[in-house]
């Protein structure tokens, strides 16, 4: 059986010990395995501190930059593997394995171009410098300058490759040394875009390292200058924030957890308006690319009540044209889930939605005697307030039709009551609704998508997590925030005030006079 390696202190190695099958879940075949036992995360943590830290602040930001933009290149150069091993390993259909991959790159891509904003100095000056004193000569200025330690990316399974190189591309450009850690039970494919980027040379030695397997005991290696960029289950983010790394020693902590996004259809809506259709769309495809395993895809579909019945319909109607099977057949448009722990996962959590609602379509029988494979399914709630649809998030193919009484103030404060997520969308041909919910939503939402017939052409989807715009939501959503442009930079600098006399201030960290 293969057997992952990691890319630590320099040099591949093999973790000891039973590894962790990574599985097949068109057939339940074992691929390959992973393990970090007996591996010195701790001497890969002063590898990126001592090594890669200094090697990569030695660069400009353009040369960083370089790098990415190299980067994207030769991860795209392996796109017809990439994308097999998410077909083999992650249930992908060519069109999500895609999706995956070809978010990795643009990201990269993107932060290249970002980085052509930067200055040349070693540091970002952070706004205008501002007067301090009676007199003009005491002076300061914010200034952002990289941490000098190592930005521990610690991914979910559901974007081995997205996840991982979005994360990466923020924390070179500032500066900081990064270590991947992927979601074992995916990690095919960011092995190989480890080994594809270490080859590449267009990183530094240490700035770029990589684990296969299990976090073992790194977390009692983090120190005060390191930072945690963590996705996952919010169970395991508890886990994370309370360790004595960030509780004692300080050390950064950004969260991306769960999400039970929502949509909105508005109360102005025909069924025949251009905008409605834009609404099904959407709903069908954010509830069936990845298998409905994606932080952003919608899980509570608001509707108001009158619509309901039609809603369920053309929902029904396409969720049956979405075709279960074999993702390396072209014929087939969802695939299985990551594998069978997950398919349990999603079969219980469907059961308990179920006791709560009218199960619409699908279900939560497996579909086939092997693999993980599962119907899409939407339900419609007896009770929207029941607490489950707002607190439990199905990580797969599923969700809650919500019925509600059409108005703004209560369709808000349904969203309000998922706790805080990545993404709310509003499907509303009306000039008010879409703004005054969106300030009613935002304090929810990381994000909050307007879906109308202006932009049903041109809009890029809700489920889509573009470079510009910052990615992650409040309160049970984690809390945190990354991308953004270059606000993505941020969680990887510390921001400094300095003060002193002015003509010293100004003329060292000042923002340069634009040309
Ligand atoms: P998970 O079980 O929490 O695992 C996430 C990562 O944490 C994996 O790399 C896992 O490693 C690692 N991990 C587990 N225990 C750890 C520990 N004690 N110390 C350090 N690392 C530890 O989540 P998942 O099942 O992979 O992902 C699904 C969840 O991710 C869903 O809830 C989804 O909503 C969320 N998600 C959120 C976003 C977002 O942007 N907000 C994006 C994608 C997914 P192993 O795999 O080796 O156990």
């Amino acid at each position: 059986m293969k057997l992952l390696e990691s890319y630590l202190a320099g040099r591949w190695q093999r973790g000891s010990g039973e590894p962790t099958p990574l599985v097949n879940p068109t057939t339940d075949e074992t691929l390959a395995g992973a393990s970090s036992e007996g591996l010195d995360l701790a001497e890969a943590l002063r590898h990126g501190r001592d090594v890669g830290g200094p090697a990569l602040r030695a660069l400009s930001f353009a040369e960083r930059a370089a790098a990415l933009k190299a980067m994207s290149q030769v991860i795209h150069a392996e796109r017809e593997t990439l994308i097999e091993m998410g077909v083999s390993n992650a249930g992908n259909t060519r069109g999500d394995a895609k999706f995956d991959i070809d978010g990795a790159t643009a990201t990269l891509a993107a932060y290249a171009h970002f980085a052509k904003r930067l200055p040349e100095t070693p540091f970002l000056p952070d706004g205008a410098g501002i007067k301090l004193g009676q007199s003009p000569r005491f002076h300061g200025q914010h200034v952002r300058v990289p941490r000098r330690g190592v930005a521990l990316h610690i991914n979910a399974f559901n974007f081995p490759a997205w996840g991982m190189m979005e994360k990466a591309a923020c924390a070179l450009l500032a500066g900081m040394p990064v270590l991947e850690k992927p979601g074992t039970p995916t990690a095919l494919m960011a092995e190989h875009i480890a080994k594809v980027v270490v080859a590449s040379g267009v990183l530094p030695e240490g700035a770029f390292q990589f684990l296969a397997g299990g976090a073992g005991d790194l977390l009692d290696h983090v120190e005060a200058q390191d930072v945690i960029a963590f996705t996952g289950s919010s169970g395991t983010a508890q886990r994370l924030r309370a360790h004595r790394a960030v509780v004692e020693r300080g050390a950064r902590i950004n969260v991306e957890a769960d999400s039970l996004n929502a949509v909105v259809l508005g109360a102005d809506v025909d069924t025949d308006a251009e905008v409605f259709g834009m609404f099904v769309r959407e709903v069908v495809r954010e509830m069936t690319q990845k298998t409905g395993q994606k932080c952003t895809a919608t899980r509570r579909i608001m509707v108001p009540e009158p619509l309901v019945d039609e809603v369920l319909e053309a929902l029904t109607e396409g969720l049956g044209a979405i075709a279960v099977g074999d993702p390396s057949d072209s014929a087939y448009r969802m695939g299985p889930l990551t594998n069978r722990a997950q398919l349990e996962s999603v079969q219980g959590g469907i059961a308990r939605l179920a006791e709560h609602a009218d199960v619409v379509c699908g279900g939560s029988k497996s579909l086939f005697d092997k693999g993980a494979f599962i119907a899409p399914t939407l339900l419609r709630a007896h009770d929207a307030n029941t607490e489950v649809f707002h607190a439990d998030e199905v990580f797969g193919p599923v969700a809650s039709v919500l019925p509600y009484d059409g108005s703004a103030a209560e369709a808000a404060r349904l969203v309000a009551r998922g706790g805080g997520s990545l993404v709310t969308s509003v499907f509303s041909d009306d000039r008010k609704l879409p703004l005054d919910l969106a300030l009613e939503l935002a304090p929810w939402s990381g994000r909050v998508y307007l879906g109308s017939s202006k932009v049903a052409e041109t809009a890029t989807g809700a489920g889509l997590v573009l470079p510009a715009m910052t990615h992650g939501g409040p309160g049970r959503a984690g809390g945190g925030e990354e991308l953004g442009g270059l606000r993505g930079l941020e969680l990887y600098s510390q921001r400094t005030a300095i003060q002193g006399f002015k003509a010293l201030v100004e003329g060292t960290f000042g923002e340069a006079e634009a040309g």
